[in-house]
């Protein structure tokens, strides 16, 4: 039975701001391992570079600090030599959806039973606050003083129109709904990303705890069926904004499961680790004599 001690490293502590979203997305993946019961020896965190890829830092899983933009190939990498771990990338939203989104589309057309947590500040906070893909429209800030017209990404209908098979957002606020996500995230054999709404107390003064809390509600209280694509579409298409609203207008934002099927995942399309993973297989009996025989 895995408990929270198991998960806790003794030697450091995070130096995220005092007050910050990733608190609270920590908690929430940490509840996760423990209420799934997988050991820690069973789990691979793999993070690029921002405030929320300290993370393998601080949970006593396995982890892998890879480069800017790059933990989901390399994530990807892992499930391929070791399919029976339970491989999470911990991106931001300036890491996977700026310098990664092309990798993250395409580990979603692959389904390889992954799960992508991106913790969405809407902000590159780790190097003190220029507008990221998801900063809201007319947003100013440092890198935008007179406000920003470019119109933000949907991160959610991107990965969904590439063939993601389980799209979730969650919220930094709310751990235990973020929790129950994460779960079912690992759980689903495929692809699962899930935009982790994380306020950055120290940079976006727009986009607050508060403000998330008067605008966010869950999808499984309006009996939203994850079955049907087109519906999921629809609430996806509810936040971000495309456009500017009326000033005392309020966006409503959904937080939950927008979608899941089941599919065949990437890695079972490969009879090589199908019944046996990369890891544990010999190479005592391995030549590649004649490869490099061709090449010489
Ligand atoms: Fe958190 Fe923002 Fe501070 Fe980074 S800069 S640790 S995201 S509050
Ligand atoms: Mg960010």
């Amino acid at each position: 039975m895995t408990e929270l001690k198991d998960l806790e490293i003794t030697y450091d502590k995070p130096n995220w701001c005092p007050g910050c979203g990733n608190f609270g997305l920590w908690g929430a993946l940490k509840n996760a391992i423990i209420e799934l019961n997988l050991n820690p020896w069973e789990v691979v965190l793999v993070s690029g570079i921002g405030c929320s890829s300290k993370m393998p830092y601080w949970i006593k899983t396995y982890g892998f600090s890879s480069l800017h933009g790059r933990p989901t190939p390399v994530a990807e990498g892992i499930k391929l030599a070791n399919n029976s771990l339970a491989v999470i990338v911990i991106a931001g939203d300036g890491d996977q959806y700026g310098e990664g989104l092309s990798h993250l589309i395409h580990a979603a057309r692959r389904n390889i039973d992954i799960t992508v947590i991106v913790h969405n500040n809407q902000i590159y906070g780790l190097t003190t606050g220029q507008y990221s893909p998801t900063t809201d429209l007319n947003e100013k800030n440092k890198t935008s003083p007179t406000s920003i017209t470019e119109i933000p990404l949907n991160p959610l209908f991107v990965t969904l129109s590439a063939g993601a098979t389980f799209v979730a957002r969650g919220f930094a606020g709310d751990i235990k709904h973020q929790a129950e996500l994460i779960k079912e995230g690992i759980k689903h054999k495929g692809f699962s990303v899930i935009d982790a709404m994380q306020p950055c107390v120290t940079f976006n003064h727009k986009n607050t705890f508060p403000w998330f809390r008067e605008r966010i509600y869950k999808l499984e209280e309006e009996k939203h069926d994850f079955n049907d694509k087109s519906k999921a579409i629809t609430r996806i298409e509810e936040w971000p904004l495309t456009k500017v609203i009326k000033e005392g207008e309020k966006e409503r934002i959904p937080t939950g499961i927008f979608y899941k099927k089941e599919e065949p995942a990437f890695e079972e399309g490969f009879p090589q680790i199908d019944k046996i993973s990369l890891d544990k297989q010999p190479i005592t009996d391995i030549s590649i004599d004649s490869i490099l025989e061709k090449l010489m």
